[in-house]
């Protein structure tokens, strides 16, 4: 891609989101476009794929221009990376996050919304492995079906109690062909705030986890089971849960992951209809339509029960092995 035809996408992609309502973009031109061509770089292999080439893994068209996109389908590959084995990969080190060893997440604001999503969609029978319930789509598809369900979900109002207190809705970010989809509960102040999940003290640890795992929050797709913050933090309702469930299984849907890791009971109770506790469902895999799904501890949990930090790093060196990625600190 020449550095003109660069710009243009730029500039596209920046109407783009203004017309989907994002409103995370700087208010200066000139840092705008630095966002958008950031967004770019990080993106084009995705922007610019095929659906044969759906995995990122084979996808080395657009790092061919290497002066004007760098090392993009690297940036996507999960292999091992200096960052990666700059950290120490023990229990301890994820225990004991401090912001500053941990690269500053590229975070994107995914606009969003699916055509399909106004379809009912049946749920797989919780814990048996199944397939999706449509084919696959092509990534800017799959961002075009986005758009449309983020506007359903900024017009939504079907749980009384919390839209009258929201501030903002918190659709989800990340790689829209994830391999992995980091399943969690319901935005928190700073979530309701920013409009992203995982952004408060939670989140800061959701980061530290990814990168002693040697993943990066923008190859994963993060979401939660609540697109609202209920009113003072408290746990989703069932009855919520279920008002929001056409939202995240489209988006699930959409993105058709290999694995989905539940973090909390309540992304549990949202992705495998299951009440049973963490402690019993964590260690192996479930399903969810064509996913596996693994369950543990919510990071707002492992910062009140730092000892349970190195039961969630069991279950994600369980998710790399499965994942066929290097486990960080095994030779
Ligand atoms: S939590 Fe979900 S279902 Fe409830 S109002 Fe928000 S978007 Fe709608």
């Amino acid at each position: 891609m020449q550095r003109n035809q660069w710009k243009a996408a730029s500039a596209q992609l920046l109407k783009h989101w203004s017309r989907s309502g994002i409103s995370q973009l700087p208010t200066s031109t000139a840092e705008s476009h630095s966002v958008a061509a950031s967004w770019l770089e990080t993106h084009a292999s995705l922007v610019f794929e095929t659906p044969e080439s759906a995995n990122p893994r084979v996808n080395a068209d657009v790092s061919s221009d290497s002066q004007v996109a760098p090392p993009i389908a690297a940036n996507l590959v999960a292999e091992p990376s200096p960052q990666r084995q700059s950290v120490p990969f023990t229990p301890q080190a994820v225990a004991e996050p401090t912001l500053k060893s941990v690269a500053e997440p590229k975070t994107l604001a995914i606009p969003s919304s699916s055509p399909r999503s106004t379809s009912p969609i049946s749920t797989t029978q919780p814990g048996s492995a199944g397939t999706w319930n449509s084919k696959s789509l092509p990534i800017l598809e799959r961002q075009v079906a986005f758009d449309a369900l983020n506007a359903q979900v900024i017009a939504c109002r079907k749980c009384e109690e919390i839209v009258c207190r929201r501030q903002r809705t918190v659709f989800g970010v990340g790689a829209l062909n994830a391999r992995v989809v980091m399943f969690g509960e319901a935005p928190g102040a700073d979530e309701d705030r920013l409009g992203e999940p995982f952004v408060g003290a939670a989140g800061q640890l959701l980061d530290k986890i990814l990168v002693a795992s040697g993943l990066k929050r923008p190859e994963v797709y993060i979401l939660n089971s609540l697109k609202c913050r209920p009113p003072n933090n408290r746990t989703p309702a069932e009855s919520e849960i279920e008002n929001c469930r056409p939202f995240f299984e489209a988006q699930l849907e959409t993105i058709q992951p290999e694995y989905i890791v539940c973090w909390g009971a309540v992304a549990v109770r949202a992705v495998l209809g299951s009440t049973d506790s963490v402690g019993r469902l964590r260690g192996k895999f479930h399903f969810y339509r064509g996913a596996k799904v693994l369950v543990t501890y919510h990071p707002s949990y492992l910062l009140r029960t730092p000892d349970a930090k190195k039961l969630t790093w069991e279950d994600m060196k369980m998710l790399l092995k499965d994942m066929g990625l290097p486990i960080p600190g095994k030779s």
